[in-house]
């Protein structure tokens, strides 16, 4: 499967993950309707190589 992702921010291009650079794990924080925060399992994020910009994350 050809699925190559290219970076928005620089154009870099992507054919996998491996490509990435992985980033530290960041927490998902999801603010309810009555208030109460709920807090998803760290994400780990990945970074486009170039420019570092978030390219998607995985669980
Ligand atoms: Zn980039």
């Amino acid at each position: 499967m050809g699925d190559t992702t290219a970076c928005p921010e620089c154009g870099e291009a992507v054919d996998s993950v491996d490509q990435l650079e992985e980033g530290h794990s960041v927490p998902e924080i999801e603010v309810e309707d009555d208030g109460s925060i709920s807090l998803f399992e760290n994400t780990d994020l990945f970074l486009c190589t170039n420019c570092k910009n978030p390219l998607g994350m995985r669980r």
